[in-house]
């Protein structure tokens, strides 16, 4: 029987037996136990599936994964300790040293830093390409060893909204996957998979978690991505792998089941960015309300995207729903039920009225997050983004005067009510 994506976050992943707990047990477990040393051996040959050690896999994990795998209608799925590790390893686990990605320019600030200096570091170069390039600038970017594309479905903080379908056409042209962020749309706006992605991550610690209570990530991948039809840029999928007695990962797993078990396999093996099992549990009470909570962020967000608007105060507003926004005629494409709870604008005086702004809010907190479900907001050019060069902040859609505003689940009313205390305040400087 198949269910709605609404039915899917309440129950997805988690059908008890007779007798068993109704909400899902908590695996606090670094280990499991095996009856016989041979049994266990065929998990150290990947023979048969199971349990040996939580730095790798995690009960509780796999069925939290498998609710999201299912949400994002990927084949496979796993959880990871932050965002940042999922990001990461969607990425080295086809990206070397010597190879090559193609990554939009609109991302997260850690994102960037992470591609742009310690990926960098470990020898694989990054080519950033505006979210907005036309196919030709897209198709100018690649190299012969280019191995993925990278973007996020609304970019943080620009809230730019990639042309996913465009970017996939081009990735796949080329022999190489499409790897999307999906963390501020969630699987409720939009399902990158449907669009022509390969690979789903998520910095779960947003929406899908909800409360700003655990940190974690997710990748999920579509199982559509070829990797024998490309054997020679893949070899980690396509040749054997020595650590796990010769195995090819894309042969034994098929295009289904390939990545995440090497990415379980060999990157949680050894770099250990696993989530605790409590975060998992706590991921899935917040995943249980996603699509109620998503369709209140959105209702927030187009309020105040509105009040913005209207407002002598405001020099600009960033959001996809307002009509003669820039991703305006994308986003009804993309994401038809709404974006994201997060508004962007810039307070009229600049960097000096906008501090003023932030300091007099009174419902609204100064935060680094974003995405819960209090409202909060952050002055990215000193504080995410703070690595960036102006040139630098520029490509990636930030403005020096932009306050990144994250509508909670608080009453519409009392959000624009604070704003609009605060932007009077900045008014009288
Ligand atoms: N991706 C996006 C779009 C983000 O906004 C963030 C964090 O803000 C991350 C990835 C990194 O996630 P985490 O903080 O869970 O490591």
């Amino acid at each position: 029987m198949s269910y709605s994506i609404d039915t899917l976050c309440v129950q997805g992943g988690y059908t008890p037996g007779n007798g068993e707990p109704r909400q899902i047990p908590i695996y606090q477990s670094t280990t499991f136990n095996y009856e016989s040393a041979e049994e266990m051996g065929k998990l150290f040959d990947l023979e048969s599936s199971g349990y040996f050690y939580s730095r790798l896999q995690n009960p509780t994990n796999d069925i939290v994964a498998d609710r999201i795998r299912q949400l994002e209608g990927g084949t496979a799925a796993m959880l990871t300790a932050s965002g940042m590790a999922a990001t990461f390893y969607a990425v080295f686990n086809i990206a070397n040293c010597g190879d090559h990605v193609v990554s939009s320019s609109a991302i997260y600030g850690g994102s960037y830093n992470l591609f742009a200096v310690t990926m960098r570091k470990m020898g694989i170069d990054f080519t950033f390409v505006s979210p907005d390039c036309t196919e030709e600038e897209l198709n100018a970017a690649f190299r012969p060893n280019t191995k993925a594309v990278f973007g996020e479905t609304i970019s943080n903080p620009a809230l730019a909204v990639l042309d996913i379908e465009m970017f996939a056409k081009v990735a796949h042209a080329h022999g190489v996957p499409l790897i999307i962020d999906n963390t501020f749309a969630t699987p409720i706006n939009c399902r990158p998979i449907e669009w022509g992605a390969d690979i789903v991550t998520h910095s779960t610690t947003k929406y899908m978690d909800g409360h700003a209570g655990a940190l974690g990530g997710c990748i999920v991948d579509a199982g559509k991505f070829d990797w024998m039809a490309h054997a020679e840029k893949f070899p980690g999928l396509t040749t054997p792998d020595d650590s796990y007695h010769g195995i090819v990962y894309a042969e034994k797993f098929g295009k289904e089941g390939a990545f995440i078990t090497k990415c379980t396999a060999q990157l949680m093996r050894d770099f250990g960015s696993i989530q605790a099992p409590q975060n998992a549990y706590y991921l899935n009470l917040g995943l249980e309300s996603l699509h109620v909570r998503m369709k209140r962020h959105c209702e927030n967000a187009q309020a105040v995207a509105e009040y913005l608007a209207a407002s002598d105060m405001v020099s600009w507003v960033s959001y996809s729903g307002i009509p003669g926004d820039k991703y305006y005629e994308r986003a009804k494409k993309y994401l038809p039920h709404g974006a994201c709870g997060v508004v962007s604008f810039g307070v009229k005086g600049g960097r000096a009225a906008a501090e003023i702004f932030m300091a007099s809010l009174k419902l609204a907190s100064i935060e680094t997050h974003v995405a819960d479900s209090r409202t909060c907001c952050l002055h990215p050019a000193s504080t995410t983004h703070r690595q960036m060069n102006d040139e630098e902040l520029v490509a990636a859609g930030v403005q020096p005067d932009q306050v990144r505003f994250s509508c909670g689940l608080e009453s519409a009313d009392d959000i624009i009510a604070d704003i609009s205390q605060a932007l009077e305040a900045a008014r009288k400087g």
